[in-house]
């Protein structure tokens, strides 16, 4: 009884997050959120092939094994083509119990110049102070898959997933978007909000330096000590958002309510 508890709070956390991510720009109707099962670490659920803001209950989200990516009903409804990032990420780190991906237009410039992304502000010190690795999934396409950077089966989310080794909570895709991982659903969502809003920050910042033709050398981004103390209190302090985050997407008739 208590554990189908848990798992009626975790439907509705990560249908809020799905909603949350799209008011906040983080997902359109592409990008997804999923989470690991809290009493079955072999199983993890993400929603059916549908835009994250239209999710309306539990039936919406399919029930997949970790170890292969697919669903556990063979009839489940059609799924996400690259729930495989989801997959891999869990079985690689067994404490990682919520994943991310995301196409948001900020982080893409990063993923395309050569330009690292790196904490720029307070609320982004879950950045890799020495930059956000970029993944590029072209390097692991098979034939007869065409290279059109999707994340198509295990293989190519195993590559991902070792980008996170080291504790590395966002990893960037070449030319696509970005992944984040986190140990539960609020954070997931916390860290892809924030990695957006911290490449627009950088993003206006480069601009402003070359607007007065100064030196790139003059942006000042959080040193290893700063991103390591936000970190920590980050953690702490991201149930403020979540609270506010849900009434947003309650008080929005977009969002179907459940
Ligand atoms: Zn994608």
């Amino acid at each position: 009884m208590a554990d189908t508890k848990l798992l009626q709070t975790h439907y509705s956390k990560s249908i809020h997050g799905s909603h949350i991510l799209h008011f906040h720009n983080v997902l359109d109707a592409y990008g997804h959120l999923s989470f690991r099962h809290p009493t079955d670490s072999s199983l993890f659920f993400m929603a059916c092939s549908i835009a994250p803001a239209l999710i309306a209950t539990e039936a919406d989200l399919i029930e997949y094994r970790v170890s292969d990516g697919e669903p556990t009903n063979p009839n489940a409804a059609q799924g996400y083509i690259e729930r495989y990032i989801h997959s891999e990420i869990y079985r690689r780190f067994p404490d990682i119990n919520a994943v991310v991906h995301s196409h948001a237009e900020s982080v893409i410039p990063f993923t395309i110049s050569g330009v690292l992304l790196k904490p720029c502000y307070h609320m982004a010190g879950f950045l890799n102070p020495n930059g956000v690795p970029v993944h590029d999934s072209a390097n692991d396409v098979v034939a007869p898959n065409v290279p059109d950077l999707l994340v198509r089966n295990t293989y190519m989310g195993e590559a991902l997933a070792r980008r996170f080794d080291g504790d590395n909570k966002v990893t960037l895709m070449r030319g696509h978007g970005y992944t984040v991982a986190a140990k539960s659903i609020e954070l997931a969502v916390f860290y892809a909000i924030y990695t957006q809003k911290n490449a627009a920050i950088q993003s206006a910042a480069v601009g402003l330096i070359a607007a007065v033709g100064g030196s790139m050398r003059n942006l000042r981004l959080l040193n290893d000590d700063e991103a390591r103390e936000r970190t920590a209190s980050v953690a702490t302090t991201a149930k403020r958002a979540w609270e506010l985050w849900v009434v947003e997407v309650s008080d929005s008739t977009l969002y179907p309510k459940h």
